[in-house]
């Protein structure tokens, strides 16, 4: 925590009135701009269209939330696909192409429309809740180039907020340590690696992280963010790091608060967790599959599987904000799976090597023997142990805790388990 600074970073909002809406106001605020958002998208976006008409749906058939569940999913895969067809968007942009300021160009290849006004919340609600703000000095790291999230996102949001923008990008670690020198920049926007890349670079500079920086509050994304290095960096720094989660296809879908109590879904968003197996709705507390809504006429994405695993719920939060919040992201849709039908995510996975130490990498295999499933997790010990039976019988306990399925250990040599491997891989036939 900032210690002399005197503005209050702690607690704010962007728009208080949304954040704060009751239950009951905010479902009939989300209903309202969904109802319109659809008939839009089926006027002007000819693959909303095509998708409503080959479920036999039209827009008066979505009038509220509970009706989303109708609407057939759209996948990364199938963007994609209908993007070859129909160049440069596939059908899903919502305006003509001269309207657009920019064309983006993601890992894929996928193409993103860009807006000429954007005027996406979510990033601006980020950085508020994160304590950023007006006329803080912040330097941008995250990607300019090809890809919307450091130029269109990020870059508007400060400004919209009233940051100054350093827009540094990637690299040149040495410059942006006499960056954020110079211009006593306050705010970091970034990956936590680059951020811990930084910190070390200037301290190979002989710099005091405290004493010659001043950094008080940082948003990070596009990776997973560690506790552990979350406050060994803000420990470092003596700054606060908040963080979020979205994708360069819709955008902002989830923000900590001050509170750090899960990531709460933006108001100009709909978020819904689905079985990535069936499509359907799982209830709240249950992992799935996120998938989103927007209202973003440029881009109108309706019904978006982001392939990405996560839990919402909507407890209260004390910082005020009612808007649903996304627990933490468990990991991939793609390499969930199905044990003797329980659903087991990689997150899970993560959960149990957090609790012994002794792990350094670990593979989930899942077979098939005699019609029944079974469950393997290949160990790779940092070191040898002395009592490799106890170690195995405990984390044989903690897959049964956190998983509610039983599996077995396996301890495999270092190196064993390949680089990129799948943390969970699902080895089954069914012939
Ligand atoms: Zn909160």
């Amino acid at each position: 925590m900032p210690k002399h600074d005197p503005m209050n970073r702690t607690s704010d909002f962007l728009k208080k009135n949304l954040e704060t809406m009751p239950h009951k106001k905010r479902f009939d605020y989300l209903n309202r701009k969904l109802g319109a958002i659809v008939q839009y998208a089926y006027k002007h976006s000819a693959a909303f269209k095509n998708k409503m008409d080959s479920a036999g749906l039209k827009p008066v058939d979505i009038q509220t939330i509970k009706d989303l569940e109708k609407i057939p999913l759209t996948k990364k895969t199938d963007l994609m696909d209908l993007q070859k067809k129909h160049p440069p968007f596939g059908g899903f942009e919502g305006v003509p192409i001269t309207e657009l300021r920019r064309i983006y160009v993601s890992p894929g290849p996928i193409h993103e429309p860009g807006e000429a006004n954007y005027d996406e919340l979510g990033w601006a609600q980020a950085m508020v809740a994160g304590g950023f703000r007006p006329g803080d000095i912040v330097i941008n790291t995250f990607s300019y180039h090809m890809v919307p999230f450091a130029l269109q996102m990020i870059d508007n949001s400060l400004h919209r907020i009233g940051c100054i923008t350093i827009p540094a990008g990637t690299g040149n670690t040495e410059q942006q340590v006499n960056i954020l020198r110079e211009f006593k920049a306050a705010g970091y926007c970034g990956t936590p690696s680059f951020l811990l890349i930084i910190a070390e670079k200037a301290e190979e500079m002989g710099l005091d992280l405290r004493r010659d920086l001043h950094l008080k509050v940082g948003f990070v994304a596009t990776e997973m963010l560690p506790e552990s290095l979350r406050s060994r960096l803000e420990e470092k720094f003596g700054m606060t790091i908040r963080q979020g989660y979205g994708t360069a296809d819709i955008g902002c879908l989830g923000y900590e608060c001050f509170k750090k109590n899960g990531m709460h879904v933006p108001d100009d968003k709909i978020v819904e967790i689905v079985d990535p197996h069936t499509g359907k709705r799982v209830g709240p507390g249950k992992p799935g599959e996120i998938v989103a809504t927007t209202f973003n006429k440029v881009y109108p994405l309706i019904r978006f599987g982001t392939g990405d695993l996560s839990i919402l719920t909507e407890t209260p939060c004390p910082c005020g904000r009612t808007s649903p919040r996304l627990v933490k992201i468990l990991g991939r849709a793609d390499q969930s799976t199905k044990v003797r039908g329980l659903f087991i995510h990689p997150g899970q996975a993560d959960e149990v090597v957090s609790k012994h130490p002794q792990i350094s990498r670990v593979r989930v295999v899942v077979t098939r023997k005699e019609h029944k499933d079974e469950m393997t997790f290949q160990v790779e010990l940092k070191e040898e142990v002395s009592q490799p039976e106890k170690l195995k019988s405990e984390i044989e306990q903690s897959i049964r805790d956190v998983m509610k399925v039983r599996g077995d250990v396996q301890f495999v040599s270092k190196g064993a388990i390949p680089e990129g491997a799948k943390k969970i891989e699902d080895r089954r036939t069914w012939e």
